[in-house]
């Protein structure tokens, strides 16, 4: 015998009119919902995909055309030596060549070639080898660039060629001149392949196919024909004399098909229904019996965005497992700090910062034994406890954690690396409370954040000792910063043409009663640590351009003022409009402000540099890169950067002179930096014959003890009222001391 199903308890429950009502139209509106939104959001995918290969293309041809005048430009440089030196000999050629090429690995081949249109000296010479004694006319489209440069008397750059040493190439003729007299043409050849492989990443190529022509011959093809060619994007470019046709296309095209759309609302309708019912069902039968003591419990003890315990949980964890550390089974605590997160939320907004503090918990999750021992301990800050095995250190545990977290993060189309400082403290050796071992761990995190780089690092009684002073001088440098107790001096700016007083740069000085002259290599980092940094960097700013708007009107010529920036006043998104308020407030013109900004800092965030730095050139304002050459330097980024300025670093024009290669290469920077239109500041000029190289290599601007140490404004108010031009330091008895009329500085 069959039971007669009971309709109390079936779960779908037909009999009642009302709810079956209730939840078909709630079924419908959801329907009618799921596809409207798909329609949006296929139109929007294909708008979408469309604005990113516009965007991709721009940059990439963007950057191509950075690569080419920097090749081009090096080219130039191999004919400007070969002209400085006269008759270049043939050890001579091979030598400045090979330099040339190895900063620049697309040249395929640097020649010298005879007024005939001959080749006749090859580099490198042994993969070059059929090309020596070439004759030109051999092939028709060399033959005619070769004939463009030489009826034109400069540069011509010829399609693509098949080279007689195999492969392919775009050459360059440079004709040379010594006096009246032709010598020559430099013939640079650049391998299309090799030198794409700078522009067109992996990382791009995965996502789209590219095909560039001269308009007669392929320049390069990512793919044997142009993947899905219906949706390429393109452009041109000007190559010497050629017109280049860029096209892009994606390689997976986001399509929402009409079929696709179908099932999605088919697959939408039955969920719709499903809901409907589980709505109105969970609406009848749950009470508000549970929940809200849940709901109490989780938001006081785990962070919302990661589901993580936060710092309450942190502690009573510690509380928990301290008792069972010893000196056998230590127990490690690490803070980790994100730097520039805030950045991230300020720039692209809460839902991306939320999705790098995801990514960060699944990464840190794959190292812990379990989610217990991670927690999200501060807005940027996590902390980690695990027991330290005996096989373990300090060190090595801090460097695993290091590795995870140094990995690239994918926003908003682009990559971003965070920097991440780590505080270490171990029980029960650096302390066996719970508050003693967080005290230390952040003492040991903020003396790593002081270290500036990402690093880490571990507790010690030394550092407790080193923390105690730096909190003193960063309260006294707070009082200083409140109180207007800095100073600021001027060093002279030189223009090497004909030494006239260019300008100066403001340098900020301080002196304190207990701690005498403190250096700014000493305060700025403290000032940057301690938020401090904002308000002093507002002072120099506005101090420094009262100072020169003053000269200005005094002396009825402009003045130039260079100010420096540090890293973290570049990256607050309030500078813009603080810079124009100063400009505003003091009636400097724009044009007479410098704003010297690190290379490091432009290299690590380009993309958020090149955006806020486009934003502040837009009132005139000129920026120049300070300590050029000490790392990054790339003259590939220098060509998406809006300055007008490289400064030299000291430590190049220290060995300049003394260290043949150093020699070399600073002349070579500084040409190329002005084949990119950009001027140059050699910085830390002590000797003469240091500003006679600089003279020679055609810098255009100098700044150094050699002409004057940053002096006081009153001095510096001297010096213009004197004379704007400076006699030439050859004719100095003591170079360390000042300059005209031999009235000494300092
Ligand atoms: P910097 O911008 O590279 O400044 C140039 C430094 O080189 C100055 O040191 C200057 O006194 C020194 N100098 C100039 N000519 C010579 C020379 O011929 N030989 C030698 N050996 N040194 C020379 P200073 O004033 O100690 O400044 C050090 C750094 O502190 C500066 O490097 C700059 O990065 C920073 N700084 C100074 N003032 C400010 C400021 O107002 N704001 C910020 N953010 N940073 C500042
Ligand atoms: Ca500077
Ligand atoms: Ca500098």
């Amino acid at each position: 015998m069959r039971a007669a199903p009971d309709p109390s308890r079936g779960f779908l429950r037909l009999r009642h009119p009302l709810p079956l009502a209730v939840s078909l139209l709630l079924a419908l509106a959801l329907i009618g919902a799921v596809s409207f939104a798909w329609q949006v959001f296929a139109r929007n995918q294909r708008a979408q995909q469309r604005t990113d290969s516009v965007h991709a293309l721009e940059v990439l041809a963007n950057q191509l055309n950075g690569q080419l005048r920097a090749y081009l430009g090096a080219a130039r440089i191999l004919r400007s030596e070969w002209e400085r030196y006269g008759s270049a000999s043939y050890a001579q050629f091979q030598a400045d060549a090979g330099t040339i090429q190895s900063a620049f690995p697309a040249f395929r081949a640097l020649n010298w070639m005879d007024t005939n249109g001959v080749i006749r000296w090859v580099y490198p010479s042994h993969s070059n080898q059929p090309a020596e004694n070439y004759d030109l006319r051999n092939n028709p489209d060399a033959w005619a660039a070769f004939r463009r440069a030489r009826d034109s008397g400069t540069l011509a750059v010829s399609g693509v060629l098949r080279l007689t040493q195999g492969g392919r190439g775009i050459a360059a003729y440079l004709p040379i001149r010594r006096g009246a007299q032709a010598e020559g043409y430099i013939n640079a050849v650049i391998g299309p392949e090799a030198l794409m492989r700078q522009v067109y990443s992996p990382r791009l190529g995965r996502n789209y196919s590219l095909s560039i022509s001269d308009g007669r011959h392929t320049v390069f093809a990512s793919d044997a024909g142009l993947q899905n060619a219906a949706y390429a994007v393109q452009s041109t470019l000007d190559v010497g004399g050629q017109t280049w046709l860029l096209r892009l296309a994606p390689r997976n095209i986001r399509t929402a098909g009409a079929d696709a759309a179908w099932t999605v609302i088919a697959i939408g309708a039955v969920l719709a229904m499903i809901m409907a019912w589980l709505c109105y069902w969970l609406l009848i039968t749950l009470s508000e019996r549970r929940g809200s003591q849940l709901h109490t419990y989780r938001a006081a003890n785990f962070d919302r965005i990661t589901g993580l315990g936060n710092t309450f949980r942190l502690r009573a964890h510690l509380l928990e497992k301290l008792p069972a550390a010893s000196a056998a089974a230590p127990l490690a605590l690490v803070l980790i700090h994100l730097g520039r997160f805030s950045l991230i939320n300020s720039i692209y907004g809460f839902a991306r910062g939320d999705a790098v503090l995801r990514i960060v918990t699944k990464r840190l999750l794959t190292l812990v034994d379990s989610v217990e021992c991670l927690f999200r301990s501060g807005s940027n800050e996590f902390a980690v406890v695990m027991p330290l095995a005996a096989s373990d250190s300090e060190e090595t545990l801090a460097k695993r954690l290091m590795s995870v977290l140094s990995e690239a993060f994918e926003i908003h189309g682009m990559s971003l690396r965070l920097p991440c400082s780590m505080g270490l403290a171990v029980a029960p050796e650096h302390g066996a409370s719970a508050d003693d071992l967080l005290a230390n761990a952040e003492s040991a995190l903020v003396q790593a954040r002081e270290d500036k780089v990402s690093g880490h690092r571990v507790y010690s009684e030394n550092l407790r000792t080193g923390t105690a002073t730096k909190l003193r001088l960063e309260s006294r440098l707070r009082k200083a910063v409140e109180n207007e107790k800095l100073t600021l001096v001027y060093q002279p700016i030189i223009r090497v043409a004909d030494r006239y007083l260019q300008g100066f740069e403001a340098l900020v000085r301080w002196t304190d009663p207990e701690f005498g002259s403190v250096p700014p290599a000493t305060f700025i980092p403290i000032a940057e640590q301690s938020g401090l940094i904002e308000l002093l960097g507002r002072w120099v700013l506005e101090k420094a351009c009262a100072q020169a708007a003053e000269w200005s009107a005094e002396f009825g010529k402009p003045v130039q003022i260079s100010v420096n920036l540090s890293p973290s006043q570049v990256l607050d998104l309030g500078l813009v409009d603080e810079v124009r308020r100063v400009l505003d407030k003091t009636g400097l013109p724009p044009e007479c402000l410098v704003l010297e900004i690190t290379e490091s800092l432009a290299m690590q965030s380009l993309d958020v540099a090149v955006d806020l730095l486009n934003r502040l050139k837009q009132p005139g304002i000129n920026i120049a890169l300070d300590d050029f050459g000490t790392g990054y330097s790339s003259f590939n980024y220098l060509t998406r950067l809006p300055i007008y300025a490289i400064k030299l670093d000291r430590e190049f024009i220290r060995n300049l002179g003394s260290d043949q290669r150093v020699t070399k290469i600073t002349g070579m920077m500084i040409q190329l930096a002005q084949a990119l239109g950009l001027q140059v500041v050699g910085e830390g000029v002590e000797t003469a014959q240091q500003y006679a190289l600089l003279h020679d290599y055609g810098c255009d601007l100098v700044q150094g003890y050699l002409f004057s140490k940053p002096v006081p404004a009153e001095q510096a108010g001297i010096l213009l009222a004197k004379s704007r031009s400076f006699p030439h330091p050859d004719f100095q008895a003591e170079p360390r001391h000042g300059m005209g009329e031999g009235v000494p500085i300092q």
